[in-house]
């Protein structure tokens, strides 16, 4: 390394060295804008700057695919390659893109190209979280993001927004909204003429639950952090949206920042705490300066910072970006990110909200959960429960993909059936009649026409099978094979599993080698009894939700189809 480059590496790695260990991520991506990857020299500078030893640094680039530490061009284009990008010519995309540059295209699953000259870097990649713009594709060149929605290249994808209610996604659709037109935070007003106590109890009262799909009850969560005594408490939003098919944190973040700071407002001040994280996955690195700008005249109409309104309610909020690990929406794998570390889940007790990131309470919510707190505060929580139904109360976003006429997201109440979701998104497309219908995402589980009438609240959705997760509905068309489809899933599990437990490192494993079989014909006389065998222990003997949930599309779509699974 020459001194001059010694010297712009310190610059850019300067500001994160007050973070110590913390600082490892930022540190990482500064280094990889500068170079486009991260070389031995480069990782041993940080490691000394930020006092962390060489060998950790190293764990960490291994464990982010978005990390390179091999030579790696500041121009990369990543295509998407899953589930709802394949049915749309995604893996062809990939294909056409290499040949043109003159490299092999590989199957999918890490596999990279970069041109001999460094000028330019392929690869394909999970879920991009633009479904709806399927085939899709993300392309980063000197720091610079733009996104790929079919032909058409963006500096930032458009909002497809629709649905019978407009509550949550009111500011969406038409650009960035700012600050004058989002109001100066009227429901942060009200809540600090209120005790934290009662903030609390009206979350409690409005019945939310968690939106990111582990649907776990938000004032629960938000009393059990306030009752926590601790000199620092911490508010983070989950912004690591990296279940395949959904979109929906992507387009309430670019359209309406602010609903999400206020949330996280709202909450830092019902719970005690005065610092927030928004933990965003690095394939929204375009959305940053739309969050970066939205804290800034926040801080200037002096919504956040010191003394907030004049309330001594103090706030801040820092932005972290992740590297590319689905892990890491897992809320303890997102404390260990944001700590520098490999992103690997903690076991539970103690659970967040008495020792979350930094071993302090923390209450993690996802987007569209803040999002909703704004709303219960300024109707109130008897106004807000008369969305809905009873035992699912409030306006719910379903992100629809694949093979609809209007994809898109749709924000309706929860209650309405699927048949009505699909109706509003034209039908399927093409004429077409209705395969099946993967709930939830890859972690979901598949529904067939029989469904259509089935209420999409929780408790309905639970009594056959089915789950709510993070609100995706991808369809499927008569025409599609679900062996290919499958196959995607056991492929994007295998690449994502952390490795901490061995039921969900092997399980993926196997369960991918199994599903690669079933898509080629090869299928072995009891591979139907394998999967099932690996699916049920990955279900009860994993670690965390990856591994528990890893089998939950192939172990339905094995009732729903065991024909497909046996030799052809
Ligand atoms: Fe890691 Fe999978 Fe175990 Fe979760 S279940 S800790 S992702 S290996």
């Amino acid at each position: 390394m020459t001194i001059a480059e010694k010297t712009s590496l310190q610059t850019s790695i300067q500001p994160f060295i007050p973070l110590g260990r913390s600082g490892l991520l930022p540190a990482l991506h500064a280094a990889q804008k500068l170079y486009g990857w991260i070389s031995e020299p480069v990782a041993a500078e940080i490691a000394q700057t930020l006092r962390i030893p060489l060998a950790d640094v190293h764990g960490v680039i291994e464990f982010y695919s978005l990390f390179y530490n091999e030579p790696t061009s500041k121009h990369v284009i990543r295509v998407c390659t899953d589930v709802a990008c394949e049915l749309k010519g995604g893996d062809e995309n990939l294909r056409k893109l290499c040949e043109k540059h003159g490299l092999k295209s590989g199957p999918g699953g890490g596999f990279y190209q970069t041109t001999e000259d460094l000028s330019l870097t392929i690869e394909p990649s999970p879920c991009l979280g633009l479904c709806e713009h399927a085939p899709a594709g993300w392309e980063v060149d000197e720091g610079q993001s733009s996104v790929a929605e079919g032909r058409m290249r963006m500096e930032r994808p458009s909002s497809l927004v629709y649905g019978s209610i407009r509550l949550l996604i009111a500011n969406c659709g038409s650009g960035t909204t700012n600050l004058t037109k989002y109001g100066k935070y009227s429901a942060l007003t009200k809540s600090l003429g209120m005790k934290p106590d009662d903030v609390v109890n009206e979350i409690k009262a409005s019945g939310l639950v968690g939106r990111g799909g582990a649907a776990f009850p938000t004032g629960v969560k938000w009393e059990g952090a306030a009752r926590s005594e601790s000199d620092q408490k911490y508010i983070i939003c989950n912004a690591d949206e990296s279940e395949p098919g959904t979109f929906k944190d992507r387009v309430l973040l670019i359209d309406d920042p602010h609903k999400t700071l206020e949330g996280m407002l709202i909450a830092g001040y019902a719970v005690g705490a005065n610092k927030g994280y928004i933990y965003i996955r690095a394939e929204y690195l375009y959305i940053v300066p739309v969050l970066e700008n939205a804290i800034k005249e926040t801080q200037e109409a002096g919504l956040l910072g010191e003394n907030i309104l004049g309330s001594g309610f103090s706030f801040e909020i820092e932005i972290r970006v992740g590297a590319g690990a689905y892990i890491c929406g897992e809320e303890t794998a997102l404390f260990e990110s944001i700590e520098g570390k490999r992103g690997f889940p903690r076991i539970k007790p103690p659970f967040p909200t008495t020792h979350g990131v930094f071993g302090k309470p923390t209450v993690i919510n996802n987007v569209e959960t803040l999002c909703s707190v704004p709303l219960i505060i300024s109707k109130g929580a008897e106004e807000y429960r008369k969305i809905g139904t009873e035992k699912s109360p409030g306006p719910k976003l379903f992100c629809v993909s694949g093979d609809v006429t209007q994809p898109g997201l749709y924000e309706v109440p929860f209650g309405v059936t699927l048949r009505e979701v699909l109706d509003m998104a034209g039908g399927v497309a093409d004429g077409k009649e209705l395969k099946s219908v993967l709930f939830g995402g890859a972690a979901g589980a598949f529904a067939t026409s029989e469904h259509l009438d089935v209420k999409m609240t929780f408790e309905d959705l639970r009594e056959v099978g089915l789950p709510l997760g993070s609100g995706v509905v991808m369809v499927f068309d008569e025409t599609r094979d679900m062996r290919k489809v499958l196959k995607s899933l056991g492929h994007f599990f295998a690449h994502e599993s952390c490795g901490k437990c061995y039921p969900c490192q092997m399980g993926t494993q196997r369960q991918k080698e199994i599903l690669e079989r079933v898509a080629e014909g090869t299928a072995l006389p009891d591979d139907i009894i394998r999967l099932q065998d690996v699916g049920w222990t990955m279900t009860d003997a994993s670690l965390c939700g990856l591994g528990q949930t890893a089998a939950g599309a192939v172990l339905s779509a094995i009732k729903l189809w065991p024909e497909i699974f046996e030799t052809n």
